[in-house]
């Protein structure tokens, strides 16, 4: 039997197949460009080559369909038919106050979804449609939602709630939710895992750099505070994502330049960050640091901008957790900018964190510590594997389910 997860996006339905008792996928591949040109499907079996097949005028029900087609077929499948997958893992980024852990999704759990997409309009309405195509699809199988904002529902209500009027919270549901959090939660074990210790006295600040960024402080194996908010706006310096900034710099801005709440959204989330500062027409931090060491001064403020909110967080969160054993770094830049790590950790000797620059720079793949022998602190790179977590929460809620 076999377990899939399902990421439905705005314009791609990413999915992998996993067997129901192992951790290695089977197959794993994409939908991509649905409501535009030259929608394709991109699918790879286990130790095979990626193909590629256009699916023009997909929408999301059809990519779910082609995605099983592909899986059970005949020559190049890897499952004899669709009655093999037992369950559906989707990914929701928002789980809202009520749903904080893995949930089989009935119809309160739905209508529920369907009640916060105010809360997540770009993201939900997507996944609620990946959620309705699998059920038409493979109604037999038990579908689970698994929640990027779940994995900070132990945030304490200090940390999560803001300096307004508490009503605010309790009747528009205002308070940080955080996100990445599947992703947050898989490097935190995987990091535990690592070091041989239990989750239990474990301080850690896992810091989540890919085209969105978060940085979380995890004590016991639960998150305790994390930079994202309301949206994955707050926070680090992103992509495309201003983070942090004073609230009423934006009011002035929209009165100022009579900007609509959308235009100012839309400049916030999709037209600032390290697009807007590097200044070389691109938000890849292979592009910037590359501008940066030719000689591009705008390139090199964006990357200590950036480098230094990490910083200046990971002492925040230090702080917060009363102490550090672990910082960990994750995602495409996370993962493979040593640079930005090194930046980003520098002067915090003071913390106990001192990286060994070899080691640092040294491209290998897989789990790795990159700090010095005499680092009170070690720093991890563990590359990050949403889709397992996903499957393996799915795997829970089946077991759950199914006890008597
Ligand atoms: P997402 O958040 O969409 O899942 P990823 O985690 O894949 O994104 O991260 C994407 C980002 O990772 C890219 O924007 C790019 O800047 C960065 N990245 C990927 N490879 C490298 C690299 N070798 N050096 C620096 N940055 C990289």
């Amino acid at each position: 039997m076999a377990i899939l997860t399902i990421n439905a996006g705005s314009s791609s339905v990413k999915f992998t197949l996993f067997p129901s008792d192992a951790d290695t996928p089977r197959a794993s591949g994409i939908v991509e460009r649905i409501g535009l040109e030259g929608t394709r499907l991109k699918a790879r079996r286990a130790g095979g080559e990626a193909v590629e097949t256009p699916v023009p005028g997909a929408d999301v029900d059809r990519a779910v369909e082609v995605i099983l087609e592909a899986l059970g077929h005949p020559q190049h499948g890897v499952i004899a038919g669709v009655g093999e997958i037992e369950a559906v893992g989707h990914r929701v980024v928002h789980g809202g106050e009520r749903l904080t852990r893995p949930v089989v999704l009935d119809e309160a759990a739905k209508a529920y979804l369907e009640s916060i997409v105010p809360l997540a309009p770009l993201h939900n309405p997507h996944h609620l449609r990946g959620i309705a195509a699998c059920e038409r699809h493979i109604p037999h199988a038990v579908q689970v939602a698994v929640f990027d904002t779940a994995f900070h529902a132990s945030l304490p209500r200090h940390a999560f709630l803001y300096g307004i009027p508490l009503r605010f919270h309790a009747e528009d549901g205002v308070r940080r939710y955080g996100f990445h959090g599947i992703s947050h939660k898989y490097v935190a074990g995987e990091a535990a895992r690592f070091l041989g210790r239990p989750p239990e006295g474990l301080r850690l600040v896992t810091c989540h750099l890919g085209n969105g960024c978060s940085v979380t402080a995890v004590r016991d194996g639960r998150s305790l505070d994390t930079s994202m908010g309301f949206t994955p706006l707050e926070g680090l310096l992103m992509g495309t994502r201003s983070g942090d900034i004073d609230p009423a710099a934006v009011l002035y801005l929209m009165e100022r330049h009579g900007f609509s709440p959308a235009a100012m959204n839309d400049l916030l989330n999709r037209r600032s960050g390290l697009l807007a500062l590097a200044g070389v027409g691109s938000n890849d931090v292979r592009d910037i640091l590359a501008a940066a060491r030719n000689g591009s001064n705008q390139a090199e403020l964006a990357v200590e901008m950036f480098c230094y909110r990490i910083r200046k967080t990971i002492g925040a969160y230090a702080a917060a957790l009363g102490g550090l054993d672990a910082v960990v770094f994750t995602a495409g830049i996370g993962e493979n900018a040593p640079e930005i790590r090194r930046r980003a950790l520098a002067d915090l000797g003071f913390l106990g964190i001192l990286l060994n620059e070899a080691l640092n720079e040294s491209p290998a793949a897989g789990p790795r510590a990159v700090h010095a022998a005499s680092s009170r602190v070690a720093v991890l790179v563990i590359p990050t594997n949403e889709e397992l977590e996903i499957a393996r929460e799915t795997r829970q809620a089946l077991a759950e389910q199914r006890r008597p």
